[in-house]
């Protein structure tokens, strides 16, 4: 599958509406974490480089469909202006009278920042009338928000298919050559990581990497239900009771492949995340303890697992840790992908972020930005937004 690529558009004089994800935490109008403006930037500024008129736009969080002034993306404009080395000219409005006048005064080279898409409840519903007033801002359609790829909104999906011209911007078309690779081509021992909180919402993309993988090593919170469907105790920990069933039949699926599971031996248990751990093992959880992070032993086993892959996916930290005494775990994982010679791929909210914290994104050779989106994508799914930018669509 390729896709349609920003280089090959001719945007000169041309109005562009690029969809971005400019999705960041604001707190008092201020931008807590500006990565996503950050990484959205260069493609602001290539394009208005080649002579476009850019016309950007995003959600920031969960506006109802109607405005919401604490959910304005005023604030991240001049933050743009900032990472983009030019002015960002902030439009209070999405497909309004505002709107157009504003992009019609605009010149080649100029920058726009439209109001937050989720203010108009045409947005998520993807509404044929939004997209139609949205792609009449512009002649010429460029996605690069990955994050938002697998929601068939009107900005991500239905305003696509509405301009003959579109294509994927870099960071979008980045995101889907690295998953590709972990997805449809693997080098192996591919091995997956998977763990975090439940396993609820991450059904498909587990079924799917126990397809695919050579190992697949659960930890986490997750890692528990697995445990259970072993007959081993948990205490109380956290458990998805109703998806034992689900996870022996994961198990089973995965024994029937010759795909090896690796299930935490060591656990660091302890009556409330606010208590002291210990390690135990993973079949001597006391009753009134719960599992918060994955063993030394277990660390280690992952450590070897992973040196000796050829590709390495990892979701799901393994352990509660945005608490430092059961964050080993987690950091012990990044760290053994750091030091991996492998092709190695991240993605997930939580995950990234203790890549981060673990201080070795740079060590990795991809850091999707997209939890859901690349969740989606690994299991298989077509999303909205990326099946309209394919070649020959
Ligand atoms: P991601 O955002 O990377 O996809 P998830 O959202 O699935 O990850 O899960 C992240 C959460 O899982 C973290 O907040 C962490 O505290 C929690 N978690 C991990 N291990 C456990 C555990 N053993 N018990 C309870 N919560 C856990
Ligand atoms: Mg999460």
């Amino acid at each position: 599958m390729a896709l349609r690529s920003m280089d090959t558009l001719n945007v000169r004089g041309r109005r562009v509406l690029l969809r971005l994800d400019l999705n960041v935490p604001l707190k008092e109008g201020k931008v807590l974490d500006d990565t996503r403006v950050r990484e959205a930037a260069p493609t602001v500024r290539a394009l208005a480089e080649r002579g476009a008129i850019v016309v950007a736009c995003s959600h920031l969080g969960r506006a109802k469909g109607k405005p919401d002034p604490a959910l304005s993306l005023a604030p991240v404009a001049p933050v743009l202006a900032k990472h983009a080395g030019r002015p960002v000219r902030f439009v209070p409005d999405v497909t309004g009278e505002v709107a157009r006048q504003a992009v019609a005064a605009a010149k080649p080279g100029e920058v726009l920042l439209l109001e937050n898409l989720r203010f108009e409840a045409g947005e998520e519903k993807n509404d044929p009338a939004f997209c139609g007033k949205l792609a009449a801002l512009a002649d010429v359609y460029v996605n690069d928000a990955f994050g938002t790829a697998h929601r068939a909104h009107a900005s991500t999906a239905g305003v696509a298919a509405l301009f003959s011209e579109r294509a994927a911007g870099p960071l979008m078309a980045r995101e889907i050559t690295a998953l590709t690779k972990v997805r449809d081509n693997p080098e192996r021992p591919f091995v997956a990581v998977v763990g975090g909180a439940k396993i609820s919402g991450k059904l498909e993309t587990l079924t799917s990497l126990a397809g695919r993988a050579d190992t697949v090593v659960l930890v986490g919170g997750m890692a528990n239900t697995f445990l259970l469907a072993q007959g081993v105790a948990v205490g109380k920990s956290l458990v998805e009771a109703d998806l034992v069933g689900t996870a022996k039949e994961i198990l089973a699926a995965a024994a029937g492949r010759g795909v090896a599971v690796i299930l935490p031996g060591d656990v660091v248990v302890a009556p409330s995340v606010d208590a002291p751990g210990r390690v135990v093992d993973a079949g001597r959880v006391p009753a009134e303890e719960m599992i918060l992070d994955i063993g030394p032993a277990t660390r280690q086993r992952i450590a070897q697992v992973v040196a000796g892959a050829r590709t390495v996916f990892w979701n799901g930290p393994a352990g509660v840790f945005e608490k430092p005494g059961f964050a080993a775990g987690t950091l012990a994982i990044a760290k053994a992908l750091a030091d991996s010679t492998a092709f190695t791929a991240v993605g997930g909210g939580e995950s990234v972020a203790a890549v981060q914290q673990a201080g070795v994104a740079a060590n990795l050779s991809h850091v999707s930005t997209g939890g859901g989106a690349s969740l989606e994508f690994l299991a298989g799914d077509t999303l909205p937004g990326v099946a309209v930018l394919e070649e020959g669509t």
